[in-house]
């Protein structure tokens, strides 16, 4: 598999490019920003870009996805619980003292259990409430790799204060979403440096209360 983990934007968002190496089919994760960026590194591995999917609605996960969309053509996925979120894109920029970005039609809902593919590789959708309502992970079985968003952080969990967060339902996403995936689960999150669950479950604060 073809990986690309990149931060982009201001707030530093990890943008994860997935590429099957034998069909050159690709998936893209949270196009937050630096369009020039990605699409110079799908342009060196070569690859076709099948689906661009959202973690999540938040302004720094989303912001070069209508040049992405434009430039590849590739359907925008993001869970319906978070459809509110985006569509509220312009306040969110309007809280951070940032320029909208441009408002992208989304045209697949990601759903808890769909799965997603790019050549052989399949991506299944993990609804994980909390950061928002409509968070989602996004599991590769074949990799043992988690895309854990802004639910899951090296050694953190990720913020519950703005609206629709929910410090109680954070957790329950953890525990029941993502810890049964095993401990030598590598987890790509949605900010910062890569992490496993065994290492999480040993040294992340947020986690004691669930694995004790
Ligand atoms: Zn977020």
């Amino acid at each position: 598999m073809i990986r690309e983990v990149f931060p982009v934007g201001p707030l530093a968002c990890n943008c994860l490019i997935f590429g099957d190496e034998t069909t050159r089919e690709a998936l893209v994760v949270d196009p937050g920003d630096d369009i020039e960026e990605i699409l110079r590194r799908i342009a060196t591995h070569a690859l076709t870009v099948r689906s661009i999917v959202f973690t999540h609605g938040h302004i720094d996960h989303v912001g070069a996805a209508a040049a992405l969309k434009k430039a590849t053509g590739a359907p925008v996925y993001l869970n319906e619980h978070d459809y509110p979120t985006y569509s509220r894109i312009e306040m969110q920029a309007m809280w951070l003292g940032m320029d909208p970005p441009e408002f992208v039609d989304i045209d697949v809902p990601a759903r808890d259990g769909d799965v997603v593919r790019a050549g052989g590789l399949e991506f299944t959708v993990l609804h994980t409430p909390g950061h928002s309502p409509g968070s989602i992970g996004l599991w590769i079985p074949s990799q043992k790799t988690l895309v854990s968003g802004d639910t899951l952080f090296r050694e953190s969990i990720g913020r519950t204060d703005l609206p629709g967060g929910d410090p109680r339902r954070i957790l329950v996403s953890i525990r029941e979403k993502f810890l049964p995936l095993g401990d030598d689960t590598l987890v790509l999150p949605g900010h910062g440096p890569a992490t496993t669950l065994g290492h999480e479950k040993r040294h992340n604060y947020f986690l004691q209360r669930l694995t004790s």
